[in-house]
């Protein structure tokens, strides 16, 4: 059994209807989610967009391999990040990342854990520290608690 973190990024519709139905596919798909952060309201990043971004890291425990469970990430991306409209299909509203999946190194070109920029990320680095403040990341080998007061990133990041 693996303890895998995602993190669940939107800022397109009813973010938090589309979390809460992401959080049912990854139950069914992935596994058990033990443990959830705070939800996060985020100032975009590294762009310019009109609505704020909502971010909230998930805990699962899985059987699956790794690229099993980015396949599940990715399905799930799939299905509920596109809204039928009148012209067919509307921009990605879901992003789903694998942060961690326990003390992993995975470097391949469609699979990158610990996600590579995370530890630049408030939107990231601060729901982790509601679940695993602890939790040392495997390359830097800093727990996410260091990582996040040592962050140089500006962007605003509250509990909603
Ligand atoms: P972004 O997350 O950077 O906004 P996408 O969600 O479109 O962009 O992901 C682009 C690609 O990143 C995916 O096709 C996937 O293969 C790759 N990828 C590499 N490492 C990871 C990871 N840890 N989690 C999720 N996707 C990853
Ligand atoms: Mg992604």
């Amino acid at each position: 059994m693996n303890t895998v973190y995602l993190c669940l990024g939107g800022n397109i519709g009813n973010t938090r209807a589309i979390f809460k139905k992401a959080i049912e596919q990854i139950e069914s798909g992935i596994g058990r989610c033990v443990l959830k952060s705070r939800l996060y309201t985020t100032e975009p990043w590294g762009f310019e967009a009109e609505q704020l971004f909502l971010n909230l890291v998930v805990v699962v425990e899985t059987e699956l391999e790794p690229h099993a469970i980015l396949e599940l990430c990715q399905q799930t991306e799939a299905e509920l990040g596109r809204t039928r409209s009148g012209k067919g299909y509307q921009p990605r509203t879901i992003d789903i990342d694998i942060l961690f999946i326990d003390n992993q190194i995975i470097n391949l070109p469609d699979l990158k854990v610990p996600h590579p920029l995370l530890h630049l990320r408030n939107f990231v680095l601060q729901p982790m520290c509601d679940v695993a403040p602890q939790l040392v990341h495997p390359l830097l080998k800093k727990t996410m608690a260091e990582l996040r007061d040592e962050c140089a990133d500006e962007g605003g990041c509250r509990v909603v």
